[in-house]
């Protein structure tokens, strides 16, 4: 049988679509954010990053970088085991401890990432909570549908950030089954901002827990980075807190938090926790610096809200439709995969400016996008550059000058 055939028949399909991945080769610059050395021959040498989920630039900053380096000379590179079989190390009790601290949490649990942590945190409540039934934002990510899934515990899908049909689908529901609201604070594609209050009040009056997604709001919203829930004063209403390590923190890893019975349950249940190599100790001695460094300095974020708020007036000087919302996330909306990869590739090659196309299946077909995540290192000079190229290319390839 000619499997490769097959394989490249479904990949022809992609790319006659525009659907098509391909990654941009880079070295990330130290020192540099956002700036890197592209090794693709069409591109200048150096690029600016336009849509890293390195928010703030923390993968780069002294302190993280000291605490990896230390850990590596004392501990050395690997964990050397799961977390069961002498993979614990001390690191990672600091760490867990950290992110119990930063969300008011009486427990915290470890694990590669944060796709890991929903996949394995939902597969387990779901599966192990007798006639369990999970509702779900219907643009959860990913690794909360994996999850689902993988857990067959039942599924109820209501619409996004819509309290009121939350309610409805959880009155429709047997009184005593246990339930669980999963949702995310920050929705990556779009950048909105879910009802939290609203969302905590329904799940309340139904006895439901709420299985909360921060991964892009932790280190940027909040007094502390805590995210949204910090801000709003709700992670205390909050059962279970679930994050990442790899962006706003610039590491790798994921976590959830919450009691210290619920996270003993899943430290004791789920296959995604116990039957893996734990993360390096100098990874989660670098988590842990990233972490509390952004517990107290507010610079990083400040000046990341400014320079968001300043691409935004930018773009609306020269009519550049983008989503409005209330986060640090900028999508310029294109509505066609094959535009949206062509503006990519322009952008890149004649100005070394990198965002990367996000089409079809990330997004919805038809809601095509770029999508700009300024931090606090892309300079004045960085926005003009931007929307210098983008006005320029808005006007050849005549796309609608509407408001998205
Ligand atoms: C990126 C992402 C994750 C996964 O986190 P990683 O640490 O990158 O694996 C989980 N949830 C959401 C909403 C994400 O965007």
């Amino acid at each position: 049988m000619d499997f490769d055939a097959l394989f490249t028949a479904q990949l022809d399909a992609l790319k006659d679509e525009g659907n098509y991945r391909i990654f941009a080769e880079l070295e990330r610059r130290c020192g540099e954010f956002p700036r890197a050395k592209s090794h693709d021959d069409e591109a200048p040498d150096e690029v600016t990053v336009w849509c890293s989920n390195d928010y703030l630039g923390m993968g780069q900053h002294p302190v993280v970088r000291q605490a990896m380096k230390d850990t590596i000379d004392s501990c050395g590179c690997g964990a050397g085991g799961t977390r069961n079989i002498s993979g614990t190390n001390h690191h990672h009790v600091l760490l867990e401890q950290e992110l119990a601290d930063l969300h008011g949490k009486e427990s915290a649990l470890l694990f590669t990432s944060g796709y890991v942590s929903n996949w394995a945190a939902l597969s387990t409540l779901g599966s192990r909570l007798p006639d369990c039934v999970i509702l779900s934002d219907e643009l959860n990510h990913a690794s909360m549908i994996e999850g689902i899934r993988h857990s067959r515990a039942n599924k109820v899908i209501w619409k996004h950030n819509d309290p009121e049909d939350l309610d409805r689908k959880l009155a429709a529901l047997p009184a005593n089954a246990p339930k669980i609201v999963a949702f995310e604070s920050v929705y990556s594609m779009d950048g909105d901002i879910c009802p939290m209050q609203e969302i905590v009040e329904v799940a309340e009056k139904h006895g439901a827990m709420t299985y909360l997604d921060e991964v892009h709001a932790v280190g940027l919203y909040g007094p502390r980075g805590g995210g949204i829930s910090e801000r709003e004063g709700l992670a205390d209403r909050i059962t279970l807190i679930e994050g990442t390590l790899g962006k706003a923190y610039g590491v790798v890893g994921g976590y959830i938090t919450g009691s210290a019975a619920m996270c003993d349950f899943v430290r004791s249940f789920a296959s995604g926790f116990i039957f893996t190599t734990a993360l390096p100790p100098a990874v989660a001695a670098a988590a842990t610096a990233s972490i509390a460094h952004l517990k107290t300095s507010q610079i990083e974020r400040e000046r990341q809200k400014r320079q968001v708020a300043k691409l935004r007036r930018m773009l609306d000087q020269r009519g550049i439709p983008h989503l409005d919302n209330p986060s640090h996330i900028i999508p310029v909306m294109i509505k066609d995969p094959v535009k949206c990869r062509m503006l990519s590739d322009i952008l890149m090659r004649d100005y070394g400016i990198y965002v990367q196309p996000i089409n079809y299946p990330t997004v919805p077909k038809g809601t095509e996008r770029l999508r700009f995540t300024p931090s606090p290192l892309h300079t004045d000079a960085d926005l003009d550059h931007l929307v210098e190229a983008l006005t320029i290319l808005w006007k050849q390839c005549a796309i609608a000058h509407a408001v998205a």
